[in-house]
């Protein structure tokens, strides 16, 4: 199968080798070692702020999103959920949950957020903002200087979940001005899926050290004085971070995070060129270079489309859910594919072209 999913994506072999091997024991000067490592470089990649710090969940992505709501947010604040799909209404179900008073940005399918949906807002005193800066279910990247500066403007406490948009994009945690940057594993980190990663400001510190989580598993008081010596308060997916750390000192031995942001957006732009003249419709008005949304001409099912280049064609392309599912498919362009890996899904598509099934 060649992968073009969102993530799980596919691996190098370096990273296929450490997860075919047991996971050593871990609380050991040598484990804590990869884990200083992987902070730093989580750090560094992220471009984070000035004494920030890099924990690591093991959960997946909305397992961070939800430890940093309940770590920084309570009852007391009043947020901004930008809402443009599935990840930006997991926030919003998020604050829900915790009782966290809200005001939802809803956008429509494709539409980027503007400097108006900002402005437009009905109160003028929120404490924290939180954004899918990538909203990887339709595919529509936002921008992150115009949240940035507005939460500057604004004294606003910024969380942002760039976990299908970290290495993807350009994404500057110290230009942006975001206390928290939360990303996965599973994405363009291409390892199993299974662990997240929070870089945290020291305003973030700060509001950590002053809550009460409610919770002990995801409390990031423990897990940042755990980090202080290298460790994390209870088990974690020892092997995937070991293949974390391999993957981050591979990025930063073939040139940082800029290479490989450059690297994914050739992938991506060589795929869009191929594209042209089939008959499919990019729909989203601000794209990530992580992924390419579809919506087949013709009336086509976009369902019916990955499942075919699945049973048929051994490629995955990523099906959408909910009122997209019939409408629209996803091509990701993160992990360990090339651009012959295109040709091979440009050709598929193009045999079902020729078969009429598209
Ligand atoms: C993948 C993804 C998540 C995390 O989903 P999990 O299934 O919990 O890993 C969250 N937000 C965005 C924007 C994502 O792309």
């Amino acid at each position: 199968m060649i992968n073009f999913t969102v993530g799980p994506v596919q691996s190098t072999e370096e990273v296929k080798e450490i997860g075919a091997k047991s996971a050593p024991y871990f609380r050991t000067p040598e484990f804590s070692e990869k884990m200083f490592e992987n902070e730093k470089l989580m750090c560094e990649f992220a471009n984070a702020p000035e004494g920030a710090r890099a924990v690591f969940i093991t959960g997946s992505g909305t397992a961070s999103m939800e430890a940093a709501v309940i770590n920084t947010l309570d009852r007391n604040d009043n947020v901004i959920v930008v809402n443009g799909g599935g990840f930006g209404q997991r926030f919003a179900d998020i604050c829900a949950l915790h009782e966290i008073p809200l005001t939802e940005i809803k956008l429509e399918v494709g539409k980027t957020l503007t400097k108006e949906d900002l402005e437009n807002l009905p109160d003028k005193k929120y404490t924290a903002l939180l954004v899918n800066i990538h909203e990887t279910s339709t595919g529509v990247h936002y921008d992150p200087d115009l949240i940035g500066d507005f939460c500057k403007e604004n004294g606003i406490f910024l969380i942002v979940d760039a976990i299908s948009s970290f290495l993807a994009d350009d994404f500057d945690m110290e230009k942006c001005g975001a206390d928290i940057m939360i990303t996965g594993s599973q994405k363009a980190l291409a390892c199993p899926p299974g662990v997240s990663v929070m870089v945290l400001s020291k305003k973030a510190q700060q509001r950590i050290a002053t809550h009460n989580s409610g919770c002990m598993y995801f409390d990031l008081k423990s897990a940042l004085s755990n980090g202080e010596r290298g460790q994390t308060p209870f088990t974690p997916a020892v092997s995937t971070l070991l293949q974390i750390n391999a993957r981050l000192k591979k990025i930063k031995a073939n040139g940082g995070r800029k290479s490989e942001t450059e690297k994914i957006a050739a992938i991506a732009q060589d795929f869009r060129n191929k594209i042209k003249g089939m008959p499919f419709e990019i729909v989203s008005n601000s794209l990530s270079n992580a992924v390419t949304p579809l919506r087949p001409r013709n009336n086509v099912s976009a369902y019916d489309i990955f499942t075919v280049l699945k049973d048929e064609y051994e490629i995955w392309v990523c099906p959408n859910g909910g009122d997209l599912k019939e409408k629209v498919f996803r091509v990701g362009h993160i992990g360990a594919l090339e651009i012959s890996d295109n040709d091979k899904l440009i050709a598929a598509l193009k045999d079902m072209q020729k078969r009429n099934l598209i």
